[in-house]
């Protein structure tokens, strides 16, 4: 979403002007009080220099979070943050892969096929994990984009 999100202007220390380099959208995003410090810390980018300019992960509790998730744009009011989007047979939003291996869905069946065959994966690597995951979500019928 790096590619997507261009920080335009600089406003403050947590207020930005947002240009989405695709449609043209600006949109004035405001960092969540709750998150300006994990903000700061943008070691995400080492590992991701695409993401999102407000995309960080949080080592403590292992899960990324979007800094800026209450003034969000449009775009990802609509369809969310993601970089794997995992989708069911009737090829609608199942749920997503944020970050490294952050598991976001509000569906139950996913969530448990997740729990019982991802959640027990052994595998250091994130690129041989993000095969195994794939192979384990075509053969129970999702699709995933990536
Ligand atoms: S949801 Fe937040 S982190 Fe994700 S692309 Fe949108 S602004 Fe960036």
């Amino acid at each position: 979403m790096g590619q997507v999100h261009e920080i335009k202007e600089t406003r403050s220390d947590v207020e930005f002007l947002v240009n989405n380099q695709y449609t043209g959208e600006k949109t004035v995003v405001v960092v969540d009080q709750d998150k300006q410090s994990l903000f700061l810390d943008k070691s995400i980018f080492r590992e991701q220099p695409e993401a999102c300019p407000f995309l960080r992960y949080n080592p403590v509790d292992r899960k990324s979070y979007c800094t800026v998730h209450r003034t969000r744009p449009e775009i990802c009011r609509d369809y969310g943050c993601w970089r794997v989007l995992i989708l069911n047979t009737a090829g609608l939003r199942a749920g997503r892969i944020m970050y490294q291996r952050t598991f976001v869905s509000e569906d139950a069946d996913l969530t448990r096929l997740w729990m019982e065959c991802v959640d027990p994966l052994d595998e250091p690597d994130d690129k041989l994990w993000e095969a195994r995951v794939t192979r384990i979500l075509i053969n129970t019928g999702y699709s995933v984009r990536k």
